[in-house]
């Protein structure tokens, strides 16, 4: 496959997605950075998210003046065995996600 404008042979690179296992194959041209993904890889990478065991739709709650929360529903309590008090360490790889990590050493 060449690029469209420059006429010179499209570069295949795969591309990692944040959470899937399956990564997408893309055309880049080296000349004008022309972009495209490869329709089979990536239908196979959004299926992959779409198979998510859990993805629930949750509200932002006001806990006090400045502080906000959010709940851990009953199925997620019990999927993951959560407790009161225990440590999560969160971080935020972009502005559209928040992670949260639980201890290792659980029992
Ligand atoms: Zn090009």
């Amino acid at each position: 496959m060449n690029c469209s404008k420059c006429k010179i042979r499209l570069k295949e690179v795969k591309v990692k997605v944040y959470g899937a296992k399956n990564k997408v194959l893309s055309y880049q041209c080296p000349k004008c950075h022309y972009f495209e993904f490869e329709p089979e890889s990536s239908k196979k990478v959004v299926e992959e998210l779409r198979e998510t065991p859990l993805k629930i739709k949750q509200n932002i709650i006001k806990l006090s003046q400045d502080r906000l929360g959010i709940y851990f529903n009953v199925n997620i309590v019990r999927s993951l065995g959560l407790k009161k008090g225990e440590e999560v360490l969160l971080s935020v790889p972009d502005k559209k996600h928040i992670l949260l990590e639980l201890q290792e050493n659980k029992k």
